[in-house]
């Protein structure tokens, strides 16, 4: 019996900015491809989550006002299951905006947005420019190597990783988490936030992989036929200057 890999979209129509849903598709071509089922259901503001019924949460980006609705309902309504879930190892990813409502709070504009707490960090949108451009991350995944993870950011927030966290990556071109510590993104056990989008997952399909597999408790993955997805990744390298 082939798995299936059961995705939850956590705020699709709110968080969902840069190719979020392509993101979402890849997932589902790359399980399909390989005769793997795929089931993706989606969750709005108020309604709750059963931590046992997906194996990746899927959290995007969004604009701080976006963000302002969704944060109050994540902590209060999905909090508890998200913990739950990521104590039974299922993947939580995080981009962007959904990225920073992974950590403690997001600041602005005086207020603090609360977040699902699930890794500890906390982002400030300070006064500065935007951090905008290509970027490319060295990162070192269990079961993965080190590899390269290419794409665009952009964000207003600065993000700042607790002592006892660790980066998913090195910057090697872009600004990463806050512009200046050299770090990008988090990964906490199956919990990975990062702020590189743009249509991610198809120029980084080895991301894709890592996550269908963790999702899927391990699962060995047929290999596909990547070219045209090197192709892409090799394009986001260059834009990166990588
Ligand atoms: N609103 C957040 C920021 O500007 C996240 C932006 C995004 O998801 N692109 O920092």
């Amino acid at each position: 019996m082939p798995k299936t890999l059961r995705v939850c979209a956590l705020y699709p129509d709110l968080m969902n900015i840069y190719a979020d849903r392509g993101n979402l598709l890849f997932l589902e071509r790359r399980c399909e491809w390989r005769g793997l089922g795929f089931e993706l259901s989606g969750v709005d503001l108020g309604e709750t989550i059963d931590p046992d019924a997906h194996d990746l949460f899927y959290l995007g980006g969004g604009q701080d006002r976006d963000q302002a609705l969704c944060a109050q309902d994540l902590a209060e309504v999905k909090r508890d299951a998200l913990h739950a879930a990521a104590a039974r190892d299922a993947v939580i990813f995080g981009v962007c905006g959904g990225y920073q409502l992974l950590g403690h709070a997001y600041e602005l504009d005086g207020t603090e947005l609360p977040g699902a707490g699930l890794v500890d960090l906390r982002t400030v949108r300070e006064d500065g420019p935007r951090l905008i451009g290509n970027v490319a991350i060295e990162v070192k995944l269990a079961g993965a190597g080190t590899r390269v993870l290419a794409g665009f950011e952009n964000h207003g927030g600065r993000t700042h990783l607790g002592s006892g966290e660790t980066a998913l990556g090195t910057v090697l071109s872009g600004h990463g988490n806050n512009g200046r510590d050299g770090h990008e993104g988090v990964q906490k056990g199956s919990v990975i936030g990062t702020y590189l989008h743009g249509p991610l997952l198809p120029k980084n399909a080895w991301l894709a992989d890592w996550l269908i597999s963790t999702a899927l408790g391990g699962e060995t993955l047929a290999p596909l036929d990547d070219t045209l997805e090197d192709a892409a990744h090799r394009a986001a390298r260059r834009a990166a200057g990588v």
